[in-house]
């Protein structure tokens, strides 16, 4: 979840005197890096994946299921192993946010080999054994990769049990999630405090509820203690919380690739961007939130409002006295612009930024689009700072460029490149809603690799204005997005003029199609745009298999691309369900569910227990993804090592030549 200094975090009072001196040296630090790397080029494509993994305690005697606040002892241990066998560990951990869960990712990032892309879901399969070899099983100690806990913040629901009430929680004031249940890395809390401060109140979280036939109506929320503050956010049916936690507390999965040069991931960045809404749309796992059924399936706006740091004045409720700007979106949200000159046509939305700060970016010879992003993000405040880290030297460090970079959480991120590091531009994809298995977390992120491949391999070009994006965005969270969901995309055949990289070897015919200007976009649905269209656009998918016939794929790794590729498009189709259909029917059709949204804890007992027979193959669930039975590996082939070798090697002759 970003920059993770350790020291001593300031109050918010003196964050807040800081804010112009970390906006002032973060311009400076983006401007030296720009300065020194804006040409960098020839970097490979390189990749990898975040897994965020909840910690889950069962008991089956009484029937309850309950977070495990374990996360800082499991990541203590885990990162203490992976020190100890520096060459052959499998993965690198990092905390987050809740105290229930640790982060996961490949120790090395994946390279440009299709057989890379068959490593995925093995490696995912090594880490979550990794996890559950430190937890007590004996104990129903477990991991399972929900993105929403069914009964977060519910009395009770962790494990140990702590108190939980505004005057004990002295960071979020909240009524229902205990703030000893952050993880206890300083970051984390002093966010949640300082959002608050900030804010001038605290979150104010309300999602809708999902309307059963015997749901009240209206639905009207009850709080403990009859807290006036509750009351008076609550909005009628809806379910209200007020932690950071019910957001920052939900596991994802992100994928961070590197380009080769600044204009690829600039290009990257941009054509990935109408994409956010559809694999938000295909991934949702969230159906349930504070022990109720509600009528979305995705974290997203949830998380959008646990973070929503902006003050009244920021918000328009007040006219602006204090504050610089009337800011329309939270910090975590959907991007705001597209990067690229070519895509500044769609950039349809009233940008809110910083002028000074747009100005000297593009004094220092940055594209107009791409320094309106940073001063873009340059709007917020520091949102936590540490007093070791306030005096910097801007040649050598980017903390303060980290620090509103990382505290600007969007559905896309764009990565410079870390000073001092053999690391190229990046371009993170953030939007995915964590699955309950490797194998789909591992197609998810399977899919969207290939996805770039296709996009720059045919020249693909997916851009709509960026205001239909935010409205897709809205679109892919409510209830059933993927079969009832209307999505603005690229109506036209997207098609390719030549192939413009040479990926994974890849050796096809000259291209035979001429790319239309001026595209025009049109609303379809998840099918259409995965599967495609009668006489329309040929889908997603069907791009991907006509780039696959073009490269060289080892028998294995095809195999289980087919199968990731057949998870997307079944679920695209309705054949299969997704996690959030899955998890609401399965509260629906339980015997004690008395259709009036409420999942108890016997529920959500039951649920996490069959989640977690799912998840480690004991039980099949054919509906949600089908029998699938990949080939994937935990390294690459002799073959596939010699690739490398001789890439390397080939290289080197290079290096030498110039
Ligand atoms: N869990 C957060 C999300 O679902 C992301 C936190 C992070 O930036 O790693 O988007
Ligand atoms: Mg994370």
């Amino acid at each position: 979840m970003g920059l993770l200094t350790l020291g001593s975090p300031l109050s918010w009072k003196d964050t807040k005197k800081f804010a112009d001196h970390v906006r002032k040296h973060g311009t400076q630090q983006l401007i030296n890096i720009y300065r020194r790397l804006k040409d960098r080029h020839g970097d490979v494509l390189k990749w990898g994946d975040e897994v965020e993994y909840m910690l889950v305690v069962m008991d089956a005697d009484n029937k309850t299921a309950r977070l495990s606040l374990k996360g800082n002892e499991v990541l203590e241990i885990l990162e203490r192993r992976e020190k100890e066998s520096p060459s052959d560990y499998p993965a690198t951990w990092r905390p987050e946010y809740g105290g229930f869960i640790v982060e996961g990712s490949p120790v090395r990032p994946y390279g440009h080999l299709m057989e890379h892309l068959n490593m995925v879901e093995a490696n995912m399969r090594l880490r979550r054994e990794e996890i559950l070899s430190v937890l007590d099983q004996e104990r129903g100690e477990t991991v399972i990769t929900f993105t929403a806990f069914p009964r977060v913040g519910c009395p009770g629901s962790t494990d140990p049990e702590v108190e939980c009430n505004p005057t004990v929680n002295t960071a979020s004031h909240s009524l229902f999630f205990p703030d000893a249940a952050i993880n206890h890395h300083p970051r984390f809390r002093t966010l949640t405090r300082n959002i608050r401060e900030r804010r001038g109140e605290k979150v104010c979280i309300n999602t809708p509820v999902f309307k059963d036939i015997n749901t009240p109506k209206p639905f009207r929320d009850t709080f403990p203690n009859d807290d006036i503050e509750a009351s008076w956010h609550a909005k009628d049916d809806h379910i209200y919380m007020d932690h950071m936690a019910f957001g920052m507390g939900c596991p994802c999965i992100q994928c961070t690739f590197q380009a080769c040069d600044l204009g690829e991931a600039l290009r990257l960045y941009d054509q990935l961007t109408p994409l956010c809404p559809i694999f938000l749309a295909l991934s949702a796992a969230a159906p349930v939130y504070r022990g109720y059924l509600v009528d979305t399936e995705c974290r997203f706006n949830i998380i959008a409002q646990s973070v929503d740091c902006r003050t009244r004045e920021e918000r328009g409720l007040e006219p602006l006295k204090n504050d610089r700007f009337v800011i329309p979106k939270s910090r975590y949200d959907s991007i705001d612009c597209y990067l690229t000159p070519e895509a500044e046509k769609y950039n349809d939305i009233d940008l809110i930024l910083d002028q000074d700060i747009c100005q000297q970016l593009q004094d220092a010879g940055m594209d107009r689009p791409l320094a309106r992003h940073f001063a873009h993000l340059f709007i917020r405040d520091p949102i936590s700072l540490f007093s070791e880290t306030i005096h910097q030297n801007d040649e050598q460090e980017t903390d303060h460029f980290e620090n509103i970079q990382s505290t600007n959480w969007q559905s896309m991120r764009f990565k410079p490149p870390p000073p001092n590091s053999t690391i190229g531009w990046r371009v993170e994809f953030r939007p995915m809603e964590a699955q309950l298995t490797d194998f789909e977390n591992a197609a998810y992120v399977v899919f969207i690799v290939l996805l770039t491949r296709v996009i720059l391999t045919y020249n693909l070009n997916f851009l709509i204005p960026i205001s239909k994006v935010d409205e897709n965005m809205q679109e892919a969270q409510k209830r059933d997005a993927v079969r009832q969901g209307l999505f603005w995309f690229s109506e036209c055949l997207p098609v390719f003029k030549k192939p413009n990289a040479d990926w994974f070897y890849s050796e096809y015919n000259d291209g035979c199609f001429e790319q239309e200007e001026d595209k025009e976009y049109t609303k379809m649905t998840i099918n259409e745009i995965i599967n495609g269209q009668a006489g329309g656009f040929q889908g997603l998918v069907s791009l991907m298999n006509s780039y696959l016939e073009t490269v060289d794929i080892d028998v294995d790794t095809r195999c289980s691309v087919q199968q990731y590729l057949m998870l997307i498009q079944k679920r695209a189709s309705g054949e299969l369900m997704t996690t959030a259909r899955w998890i609401r029917a399965f509260v629906q059709n339980h015997p004690k569910y008395k259709s009036d949204s409420v999942v108890s804890e016997e529920i959500a007992y039951d649920l996490t227990k069959v989640a977690d027979e799912i998840t480690k193959g004991v039980r099949a669930c054919p509906e949600l993804f089908g029998t699938p039975r990949t080939r994937t590996k935990v390294s690459l082939s002799s073959v596939g090592q010699k690739k490398l070798r001789k890439e390397s090697s080939d290289k080197a002759d290079i290096d030498v030549l110039i």
